[in-house]
C-alpha cells in the first residue's frame, strides 16, 4: 500500500517524541512535566453547564460556520477587546488546529511558502506539510531574547513563491511579545508583497507584563489579516476542541465557508460548552494571570541563577526557550528521564531542535520549558534542572 510522501515528511512532534521513554520511566520515578502546555488551571464550571444543557430529539448536524450562540459569544468577546467583526468574518473550528489548517489550505498552493519565525510552534510543521507547503524558517537569536530582525533581514527571505506569514503572539515556545514597532513593520511587510498574516493570538490573555495589542487593531491590516483562536489556553478547555478562524477579506469567506461545509460541522455539544466559556467574566483572569505571573517569576528567577543558561525573557503565554550549555538537548533530556533523579524525582523538557525549519543543527543546545506546574512544584523542577545540569556529562 503507498503511504504519501507528505505525510512521510513531517517530523514526529518533538513534544510527544520523548513519550515512551517517559512512560516506561513514569513507573518507578516522578517526572516532572515542563515539556508539555497542558494548563492545569480548573475549567470554568460553565463549561460543564453549557454541555450538560444539550437534550434534543435528534443529534443533528449543526451549521457549517458555526453554532448561532458560539459565533454571537465570540463576536461579543471581541467586541469587549475593541475589535468590531461581524458575525460573517467568524467560522468555528476544531480548534485552533483546524484553524490553521483552513489558513494554510485557504492561502497557500503546493510548493508556496510561509514565513515563520524561528523558534515556531512545532506543530506548524504538520498543518504546512499536509498541504505541501514550504516553511521559510527566518532566525531569531537567544542573545537578543528572539526578537525580530529588521525589516530589510525579514524581507531578504521572501521568495515570489512567499504568500503568508504566520506568527505567534505571544510566542510559543519563547514567551516573547512581540512590540508595536515589530507589529507594525510585520503590517508594513504583508501590505507591500500582499500577503496574509496569519496571527496566532490563542494565548492573548496571558499576557504578565505591559500592554497587547491585537494584530487585529492595525486596521490598515484588515483585508490581509486571518487571525487564528481556541478556548483550549484560554479557558483551560483543550480538550473541548473549540477554535475560530477570523478574516475581513470577503474572498478568503468564501474558501473558509467551502472548508467548513467539507468538513459538515463542529460537534454540537462542545460548541454548547465553548459558547457558555464566553461569557466568563473578566475577573475570572485576574485570577489565572496572578498565578501564571507568579510561576513565571519563579521560573525566570531560577534560570537566572543558572550559570551558562541563557534564556527568552518571557511576558506571555506560559512556555520559555532556554540556551544551555550542553552538547545536545535531546540527549539531555533523554539522560535526564533515564539516568538521573533527585530522591526519586526528575523532569522532562521539550528539545529545542523541532522548534526550527531552516538548519537541521539550529537549536539543538536549546529546549522549551512550559510554567504550568504550580510554584512549589515548579520550584522542585527548577532544582532539578540546575543539578541535573551540574551533573550531566555532556555538559560544555
Ligand atoms: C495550543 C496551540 C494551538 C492550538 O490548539 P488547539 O487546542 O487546537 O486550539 C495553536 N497555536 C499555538 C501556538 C498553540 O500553542
Amino acid at each position: 500500500m503507498h503511504i504519501s510522501q507528505r505525510t512521510l515528511h513531517i517530523p514526529t512532534s518533538p513534544i510527544r517524541k520523548l513519550a515512551p521513554i517517559a512512560n516506561r520511566v513514569e513507573k518507578t520515578k516522578k517526572i516532572y512535566h515542563l515539556n508539555i502546555g497542558q494548563p492545569d488551571i480548573p475549567t470554568p464550571e460553565s463549561f460543564f453547564k453549557g454541555v450538560a444543557s444539550y437534550h434534543p430529539k435528534v443529534v443533528a448536524y449543526g451549521k457549517s460556520q458555526g453554532d448561532a450562540k458560539l459565533l454571537e459569544g465570540i463576536r461579543k468577546y471581541y467586541a469587549e477587546w475593541g475589535m468590531d467583526y461581524a458575525i460573517d468574518d467568524i467560522f468555528v473550528t476544531n480548534g485552533g488546529s483546524e484553524a490553521l489548517s483552513f489558513a494554510i489550505m485557504t492561502t497557500c498552493d503546493p510548493g508556496d511558502n510561509v514565513l515563520m519565525f524561528e523558534p515556531f510552534y512545532a506543530n506548524y510543521k504538520s498543518f504546512t506539510g499536509a498541504y505541501n507547503v514550504e516553511i521559510q524558517g527566518v532566525p531569531t537569536s537567544p542573545d537578543t531574547g528572539y526578537h525580530l530582525p529588521d525589516q530589510e533581514t525579514v524581507e531578504s527571505y521572501i521568495t515570489d513563491r512567499t504568500r503568508a506569514m504566520l506568527i505567534t503572539n505571544p510566542g510559543n515556545p519563547t514567551g516573547v511579545i512581540y512590540t508595536r514597532e515589530e507589529m507594525d513593520m510585520l503590517a508594513r511587510i504583508a501590505l507591500k508583497y500582499d500577503m496574509t498574516l496569519i496571527a496566532d493570538e490563542v494565548y492573548r490573555e496571558f499576557v504578565y507584563d505591559g500592554e497587547y495589542t491585537s494584530f487585529g487593531m492595525l486596521h490598515e491590516l484588515d483585508d490581509n489579516l486571518v487571525l487564528i483562536d481556541s478556548v483550549s489556553k484560554r479557558y483551560s478547555a483543550c480538550g473541548a476542541r473549540s477554535g475560530c478562524i477570523i478574516t475581513k477579506n470577503r474572498d478568503l469567506q468564501q474558501e473558509l465557508l467551502k472548508c467548513c461545509q467539507a468538513r459538515l460541522s463542529c460537534p454540537n455539544i462542545e460548541q454548547l460548552g465553548a459558547a457558555a466559556l464566553y461569557s466568563t467574566p473578566k475577573s475570572y483572569w485576574e485570577e489565572v494571570k496572578k498565578e501564571y505571573t507568579k510561576r513565571r517569576d519563579t521560573i525566570k528567577a531560577c534560570l537566572a541563577a543558572m550559570p551558562g543558561v541563557i534564556s527568552s525573557d518571557p511576558k506571555g503565554a506560559f512556555y520559555v526557550m532556554v540556551k544551555m550549555p550542553i552538547d545536545d538537548t535531546e540527549k539531555f533530556a533523554k539522560w535526564l528521564l533515564e539516568d538521573f533523579d533527585i530522591d526519586g524525582e526528575t523532569v522532562m523538557i521539550t528539545p529545542g531542535n523541532g522548534f526550527y525549519a531552516s538548519d537541521v543543527n539550529r537549536g539543538q543546545d536549546e529546549a522549551r520549558l512550559a510554567y504550568v506546574l504550580n510554584t512549589h512544584d515548579l520550584e522542585k523542577a527548577m532544582h532539578i534542572l540546575a543539578e541535573g545540569l551540574k551533573a550531566y556529562p555532556g555538559r560544555k
